[in-house]
C-alpha cells in the first residue's frame, strides 16, 4: 500500500514550497518531492537569489569606482575578488534554501527526495516507491530553451546556470536573447569589466516592456558600455582555441557576419519543464509550448491534477507561481483561492531599475482603450538628486474617462521597490488621483509617483 497524503506537490520552486506550506496550514498531509539536492527551485537556486547578490555585489564595485566621487568619497586601488563574490553568492542561496527546508519541518511537509513520475491520476513513484495522493500538483517549473547551432557546455556557452558561475570575468561576453534575464546577468560582468554585446533578434529590448520605458532603458545600458546588435540573429556558434565565433545575420535576411566570443550566455527564454514525469501516461493535456494547460481553478485535463507556476501560461516569475501556489491550497481546502493576473509587477533589477505593473501603453492603443498619461522624471525628485542617481522617470496609465489606473511603469533607482504602491493602487482599483492625494514621504523616491499621479490630470507641482 502507497504511503497516502492529502496533496503531492511535485516540485519545491516559490510555486511548489509555497503551495505545500499553505495546505499544510490548513489542516493537509502534504508531501512535496523535490529532485534537485536542495529546495527552492530555480527561484533560489540558480535563478532569483544568486543573481541577485551578483547584481548587488558587482554594482557596488561599479559605485566604489564610478559612482562614490560624486559623494567626495574616494578610494584608491579599488578591485575586487571574484571567488569571495561567487562565495557570498553561495551562501546566500544556502541561507534561503535551508531556510525553506526549516519551514517544510516546521509545517509537517513531507519531503520525498528524488525525481517524481505519475503511475496514475493518484498515485506516483518516487525513487521506485510509490506514493497516492487525492489532489496531486504539477510544479516542475522550466528551463532554459536551447538555440539550434549554439550548443551549451556551461563554460564557454552558458545558460544562466552558467552564467552566475564563471570562474573568471570573460574578455568579452556576447549575451543572446535582450530579456531580462540576458541584460541583469550582463550587466553583472559589464561592471566587473567584461566588454558586453547583447545580441537580440527583435529591433527593440524585453518585448513585453512600455515601448518608452525599453528605449529608455536601452540608453541607460548603453551608458554602463553594453552593445546591442538588435534584429539580428545567431546562426551557428563554432568553438576555437581561444573561445567561440558566433554567426549573425540580420533577422530580416541578409549577409551574415562573425562575432568572436570569449564566452556566451544564451538568454532566449525559459520552457515549461514535464520531462520524466509521465504526463502521457495518465492524460495530461499540454499546450503548442509544451506548457501543462489548466483551467480558471489550477485543474489540469485530469480531475485530481493541478499545476502551477512556470509550468502553466502566465509571465514566469516566482511572485505569480508563489500566488497560484496559495490560490490552489485554498480552492483544494474548499476556501476562494484567486489571483488577480493584472497586479503582478515586473521588475529588472539592473540599476537603474526597470518596473511595471498593469498594462503598457502599446497594449492600450491595441486595445482601443482612451486613456490618460502622467509622467514625471527623478531629476525633479529631491531624493533622487541627492543620491546621484536622477536616470529614469515614472509613467502612469489612467482610464481618460474613470482615471482608474491601468498601467504604471517605472525606470529609476529602486524602481522594484517603489513599484509596490502602485501594485496595491491596481489590487485596490485606485485612481490616479487616489495616489496623488496619498501623502507620500518627503524627501522619497516614492514622490516621483504621486507627482506622475498628479501629471495625470496636468497638475505636477515640481516640475
Ligand atoms: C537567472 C534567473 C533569474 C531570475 N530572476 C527572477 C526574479 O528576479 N524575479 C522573479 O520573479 N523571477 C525570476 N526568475 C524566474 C523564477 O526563477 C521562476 O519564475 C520561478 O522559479 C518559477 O517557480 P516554479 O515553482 O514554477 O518552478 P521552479 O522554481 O523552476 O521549480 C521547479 C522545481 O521542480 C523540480 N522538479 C522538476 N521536475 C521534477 C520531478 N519530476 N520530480 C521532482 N522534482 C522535479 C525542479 O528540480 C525544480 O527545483 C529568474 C529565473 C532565472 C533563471
Amino acid at each position: 500500500m502507497a504511503d497516502q497524503f492529502d496533496v503531492i506537490v511535485i516540485g519545491a520552486g516559490p510555486g511548489g514550497y509555497v503551495c505545500a506550506i499553505r495546505a499544510a496550514q490548513l489542516g493537509m498531509k502534504v508531501a512535496c518531492v523535490e529532485k534537485r539536492a536542495t529546495l527552492g527551485g530555480t527561484c533560489l537556486n540558480v535563478g532569483c537569489i544568486p543573481s541577485k547578490a551578483l547584481l548587488q555585489s558587482s554594482e557596488n564595485y561599479h559605485e566604489l569606482l564610478h559612482g562614490f566621487a560624486r559623494h567626495g568619497v574616494s578610494a584608491e586601488n579599488v578591485s575586487f575578488d571574484l571567488g569571495k563574490m561567487m562565495g557570498h553568492k553561495d551562501e546566500v542561496v544556502g541561507a534561503n534554501t535551508k531556510g525553506v527546508e526549516f519551514l517544510f519541518k516546521k509545517n509537517k511537509v513531507t519531503w520525498l527526495k528524488g525525481a517524481a513520475s505519475f503511475k496514475s491520476a493518484n498515485t506516483i513513484v518516487v525513487d521506485g516507491k510509490e506514493y497516492g495522493a487525492r489532489h496531486i500538483v504539477i510544479a516542475t517549473g522550466s528551463e532554459s530553451v536551447p538555440l539550434p547551432g549554439v550548443e551549451v557546455d556551461e563554460t564557454q556557452i552558458v545558460t544562466s546556470t552558467g552564467a552566475i558561475a564563471l570562474e573568471s570575468v570573460p574578455k568579452h561576453l556576447v549575451v543572446i536573447g535582450g530579456g531580462y534575464i540576458g541584460l541583469e546577468l550582463g550587466s553583472v560582468w559589464r561592471r566587473l569589466g567584461a566588454e558586453v554585446t547583447v545580441v537580440e533578434f527583435l529591433d527593440r529590448l524585453v518585448p513585453t516592456m512600455d515601448g518608452e520605458v525599453a528605449t529608455a532603458f536601452q540608453k541607460t545600458l548603453g551608458k554602463l558600455g553594453m552593445k546591442f546588435k538588435l534584429g539580428t540573429k545567431v546562426t551557428g556558434a563554432a568553438k576555437t582555441a581561444k573561445g567561440v565565433t558566433l554567426t549573425l545575420e540580420p533577422a530580416k535576411g541578409g549577409a551574415a557576419e562573425t562575432l568572436e566570443a570569449d564566452v556566451v550566455l544564451v538568454a532566449i527564454g525559459r520552457r515549461a519543464h514535464t520531462e520524466g514525469l509521465g504526463l502521457d501516461a495518465v492524460g495530461v493535456a499540454t499546450d503548442e509550448r509544451g506548457r501543462v494547460k489548466t483551467n480558471g481553478h489550477y485543474t489540469t485535463s485530469v480531475p485530481g491534477i493541478y499545476a502551477i507556476g512556470d509550468v502553466i501560461a502566465g509571465p514566469m516569475l516566482a511572485h505569480k507561481a508563489e500566488e497560484e501556489g496559495v490560490a490552489l491550497a485554498e480552492l483544494l481546502a474548499g476556501q476562494a483561492g484567486h489571483v488577480n493576473y493584472g497586479a503582478i509587477p515586473g521588475v529588472v533589477y539592473t540599476w537603474p531599475e526597470v518596473a511595471s505593473v498593469g498594462k503598457t501603453e502599446e497594449e492600450l492603443k491595441a486595445e482601443g482603450v482612451a486613456y490618460k498619461v502622467g509622467k514625471f522624471p527623478f531629476t525633479a525628485n529631491g531624493r533622487a538628486r541627492a543620491m546621484g542617481d536622477t536616470d529614469g522617470f515614472v509613467k502612469l496609465l489612467s482610464d481618460k474617462t474613470t482615471d482608474k489606473l491601468l498601467g504604471a511603469h517605472i525606470i529609476g533607482p529602486d524602481a522594484g521597490t517603489i513599484i509596490a504602491e502602485l501594485v496595491l493602487a491596481i489590487e485596490f482599483g485606485a485612481s490616479a488621483e487616489d495616489v496623488a492625494r496619498t501623502s507620500h514621504a518627503h524627501p522619497s523616491l516614492n514622490e516621483a509617483v504621486k507627482e506622475a499621479a498628479l501629471a495625470v490630470d496636468g497638475r505636477a507641482l515640481h516640475i
